[in-house]
This record gives structure tokens, C-alpha cells and sequence, in this order.
């Protein structure tokens, strides 16, 4: 077993760069495939180790290579980089620069963090044997960058054995280690549903046909479904999120629409979601002489799954860097993730770092993707070391 003597302190001294680092980022974030500055700021912490460096041709990814130059594992770590259109409203005084951006899922911390892993591992390449694959991400909000960069050929000519990345969470104590075996996150659909009838007077609706009704049938079928088709133990949410219909009191209107989204944890379920919602609203439109056209983007992101033994190896590692802090979780979060499409193709997991600045009541603590998030910077120093103990066990063979 790789022992993981120092490593903390290594992270530990590291910290003010990578709080550096990171605020750099923080002040000048930028949204998602195309991220120059980012990328010179990830390429500039990286200058001097001895690292093989590849960038993207079509997008700001950077993917840089530890080879020990013994055969040995692969290890993929990976670090997100992109900021979310929103305004900041922290009055930190490293708050975003840019108007209507800010890294308020916390990618640039993950980018930090994965900068120091690459410099303490460097400085530990005599302890490793095969390779540890540094992955710099863009556009994982809403973007699959992930995607992207497996299109441009990320895993090709790479025997990836282990894959691994951490996302920060203001909504877990600082420190927090926590992940679980299978799902981890949800897949994230979205649709659109147009129920037409025929428009008429208001005050005859027997010469119409009223799509109102109608539609609002649908939404309490929806429901009613989510809790009769699919297991309890194998969740799913339907949220109809907007609805629109209707200009004036005295006017039934032809049309009702709405939208929303499929969140699931299973492939499984959310198949059958999308199957049921189909069949739903065509017979209810059916059964009152309207019709139903329902259009599903399935071309969201997939459920993420840890792979199981990944996630319990994750875990036992965390476990051993930070103790009691390292946590199996009861339940999957309903975010969704890209990193799901790299856990599609290779073993691996992903695990939560908690960063709740400790004077906020966990409870009070905005979360991510909030204008008002905060993390305590403190806690990258475990996601430094988290990153580096995770690649030392897969490819510390020397020490084992
Ligand atoms: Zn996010
Ligand atoms: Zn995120």
C-alpha cells in the first residue's frame, strides 16, 4: 500500500499558489469551449515540469502527460475550467471582473487544484510507474466539453486503467471527502410539449376545443406516473418548469405550451420516463379530440456512474488522506455532469470536496451556481492531495 507521508504538507505548502492561482482565474472567468486566458494561466503553472503538453485545436482544452518511463497504469485526473453566465454579487475582493460571468460552480478552484496535483507528482516521478494524465476541461456547463475533447481523441493511443475528478461543493463541510458507489449524478433532458385544440369563445367552450385543461392534465399525469411506473429505488423527477397559454379572459386559445426537464439515475428509468411521457400526452390529447406534440433533447447529459470498485478504491484512498472526513454517500445529488461521458468509456468515479467556509452555517452556505457562493479556500489543499494521493496509488508501485 502507497503511503501517503507528506502529502498533505506538500498540498498544505502549496496552497498560496494555488489560492493564487485560482483567485487569478476567479477575477477573469470565461464561459465554455473557448477559454484563452484560462488556458495560459493553466499553461503558464505548468511551465517548467517535466511534462508532455497537448492543447486543443477546436476548443481551450489542455492535456498534460507525467510519464515515469516505466510501463505501469494510466491515470486520469481531471479538472474543469469554465464560469457560468451570471452576475457575482460575493463583494469579495477577488469577484469576477466580467460583466454577467462567474465561476460560481467552482471550476476554477478544480483547475488549481489539479495545477498543484501536477506539480506535487512531478516531484514525486521517481515513485510512480506508468503515466498520469492531466485533463484541463472547458465547457462542462452546458457545453460537453468532455465530449468534445474524447471526439478530438483524449482517450486514443491511451491506455487509461483508472479515471478520477473532484467537484466542489459549498453545501458539505470544508474538507469533506464524499462520493458512492454507481450513481452519483442524474442525466439532465429537457422538452418541449405544445398541446393544440381549437381556439373559440370563452364563454362556449363546447365549440372549442380548450387546450388548458388539458394540459394541466398532463402535468398532474406526469406525476402521477413519476410515482406508478417508476421503482422507488431507482429515481426520477419530471419538472414542468414553464407554462404558457392564453392572451385575454374571454378568448379560449388553440394552444397550450410547456417545458421542463427529465432528471433521472438510471439509463433505465430514464428511458421509460421519456417513454411514458409520450404515450401520456399523446392518448390524454387524444382521449378530449386534441393533439399532443411532444420533443424530448436527448442529447443531455448522461446519468454519472462511479464505477463501483473505482468509487470504493476512491474512497479508501480518501479515507486514509483525510479520515473521518471521507465519506460514502447515502444518496446521488440531481446535477447533472459530463464527466459522465468519460465514465461511459473508462473505470473510474468522481468524488464531492466540501468547501463551506466554516463560519457559514452549513444550512445559510449559498451553493453552487448561487451569485452569492463562497468557497473556503483552505479545503483545496485536500483536493491537492486527493488528486496526487489517488494517481500515487494507481501508479506508485514503486513504494508498494
Ligand atoms: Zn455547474
Ligand atoms: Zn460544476
Amino acid at each position: 500500500m502507497t503511503t501517503f507521508d507528506g502529502l498533505r504538507d506538500e498540498a498544505e505548502a502549496l496552497l498560496p499558489e494555488t489560492v493564487d492561482m485560482r483567485r487569478r482565474m476567479h477575477r477573469r472567468p470565461e464561459l465554455g469551449l473557448h477559454l484563452p486566458e484560462t488556458q495560459a494561466t493553466v499553461l503558464e503553472s505548468l511551465d517548467g515540469l517535466d511534462l508532455e503538453i497537448e492543447t486543443g485545436d477546436e476548443c481551450s482544452w489542455v492535456v498534460a502527460t507525467l510519464d515515469s518511463g516505466r510501463p505501469g497504469p494510466t491515470m486520469l485526473l481531471r479538472g474543469d475550467m469554465d464560469a457560468l453566465p451570471m452576475p457575482e454579487d460575493t463583494g469579495l475582493p477577488y469577484a469576477s471582473e466580467i460583466a454577467n460571468t462567474m465561476h460560481a460552480c467552482g471550476h476554477d478552484a478544480h483547475t488549481a487544484m489539479l495545477a498543484g496535483s501536477a506539480k506535487v507528482l512531478a516531484g514525486r516521478k521517481d515513485e510512480l510507474t506508468g503515466k498520469v494524465v492531466f485533463m484541463f476541461q472547458p465547457g462542462e456547463e452546458g457545453f460537453a466539453g468532455a465530449k468534445v475533447m474524447l471526439d478530438e481523441g483524449l482517450l486514443d493511443g491511451r491506455d487509461v486503467t483508472r479515471a478520477f475528478a473532484i467537484h466542489q461543493s459549498t453545501s458539505a463541510p470544508s474538507g469533506f471527502v464524499g462520493t458512492r458507489p454507481g450513481p452519483l449524478l442524474a442525466s439532465a433532458d429537457f422538452f418541449d410539449l405544445t398541446v393544440t385544440g381549437k381556439g373559440g369563445h370563452a364563454s362556449m367552450p363546447h365549440f372549442a376545443v380548450d387546450p388548458i385543461p388539458i394540459a394541466c392534465e398532463m402535468v398532474g399525469a406526469f406525476q402521477t406516473m413519476i410515482t406508478r411506473k417508476i421503482e422507488a429505488f431507482n429515481p426520477a423527477v419530471v419538472t414542468v418548469a414553464k407554462i404558457r397559454a392564453g392572451t385575454t379572459t374571454n378568448v379560449i386559445p388553440e394552444t397550450a405550451t410547456m417545458a421542463g426537464t427529465i432528471r433521472s439515475v438510471s439509463e433505465k428509468s430514464r428511458a421509460l420516463v421519456i417513454e411514458e411521457m409520450h404515450r401520456i400526452a399523446t392518448h390524454i390529447a387524444k382521449a378530449h379530440g386534441a393533439e399532443a406534440a411532444l420533443e424530448v433533447q436527448t442529447d443531455g447529459y448522461p446519468v454519472t456512474i462511479n464505477d463501483a470498485d473505482a468509487a470504493t478504491w476512491v474512497l479508501d484512498v480518501a479515507k486514509r488522506l483525510v479520515g473521518d472526513m471521507a465519506m460514502e454517500m447515502p444518496d446521488p445529488v440531481m446535477g447533472a455532469e459530463d464527466w459522465s461521458f468519460v465514465l461511459q468509456q473508462v473505470p473510474g468515479a468522481m468524488a464531492f470536496l466540501g468547501t463551506c467556509p466554516p463560519d457559514i452555517p452549513l444550512a445559510e452556505s449559498a451553493p453552487n451556481h448561487s451569485n452569492r457562493m463562497i468557497i473556503h479556500e483552505d479545503a483545496m489543499a485536500v483536493g491537492t492531495a486527493l488528486y496526487a494521493a489517488v494517481a500515487l496509488d494507481e501508479c506508485g508501485g514503486l513504494s508498494t
